[in-house]
């Protein structure tokens, strides 16, 4: 799982699981893979702290994880690696974001091992709540404006959830509909402050029929001053939070290349695997 969900997780808490949001991932991660596609368990060994619990109740655990933290846990020790990669979960995930491409496997691998691969391969593109593959964000490029601005805040971006004290990916939809519930702290240098025309443009990245819509104050010698606040709160509504202003400068063609890149090296693998190749093969 060396290319996988990216995000930073400063430690578990498999107790404050969001599992109101997370019945559909659940039900999946319960049913791991059948006995027989899933490679034989590692050898139980009795000093380690992991093989006290039965893999049924780390399956029901680990259903609280969202795909990138399972990715950490599954590095914690084969045993946890075994599971994880077991799990139906990365099936699910490519049966919904590639319902047209059935996945081609590696010859001689678990096909939970070829999802897992896979699924960690186009992680950069995949929202880990709603599993939507966001390569089609470039159809949203409906004006050449917009498409100038970027399009990176289109794709998933990590937001922070507290209930599941990890920052996960989430595509724009689910980071509008994350933030409605859970609004952003207004910043103290926006507080009460005005802007001018210039910084609204340039650092919230306004367009001028968007910059109508805030409120804004008498006409002076300088110009208009817009609501600091108000122009914010636009900003946020129309790319998805900080993190999607964050994002609008930087090109998406850019993060498509990095995440095809890394698709493509899972077919390369398999071709040199179909060619008589070894994972040793692959590795030099
Ligand atoms: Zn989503």
């Amino acid at each position: 799982m060396g290319a996988c969900f990216s995000g930073s997780i400063p430690h578990h808490t498999f107790n404050k699981g969001p599992a109101h949001q997370r019945s559909a991932l659940r039900s999946h991660s319960v049913s791991a893979s059948s006995p027989s596609t899933a490679a034989p368990p590692p050898p139980l060994d009795g000093s380690d702290l992991t093989n006290r619990l039965p893999p049924e109740l780390w399956n029901l655990i680990l259903s609280f994880l969202y795909p990138s933290q399972l990715t950490r846990v599954a590095r914690v020790n084969r045993r946890l690696y075994h599971l994880i990669n077991n799990l139906g979960l990365w099936t699910t995930i490519h049966t919904k974001t590639f319902p047209q491409e059935p996945l081609l496997l590696l010859p001689n691998v678990p096909p939970s091992t070829c999802y897992t691969l896979f699924i960690c391969a186009s992680s950069l593109l995949i929202c880990e709540q709603c599993f939507h593959h966001c390569k089609d964000a470039q159809n949203y490029f409906y004006t050449l404006e917009r498409w100038l601005r970027g399009g990176s805040f289109f794709i998933p971006l990590p937001v922070w959830l507290p209930w599941a004290n990890a920052s996960i990916r989430l595509c724009f939809n689910c980071r509008k509909s994350h933030f409605e519930q859970h609004p952003e702290p207004i910043p103290n240098s926006f507080k009460g402050k005005r802007l001018c025309l210039t910084m609204v443009r340039e650092r919230l990245y306004l367009s001028d029929e968007e910059i109508i819509q805030v409120k804004r104050f008498g006409c002076g010698p300088g110009g208009y001053k817009f609501c600091a606040e108000d122009a914010l709160m636009t900003a946020r509504t129309i790319y998805g939070g900080d993190i999607g202003i964050a994002t609008v400068e930087k090109p998406f063609p850019e993060l498509l290349g990095r995440s095809e890149n890394r698709t493509y090296g899972y077919h390369k693998r398999r071709k040199i695997m179909e060619a008589g190749g070894t994972w040793q093969h692959i590795a030099e």
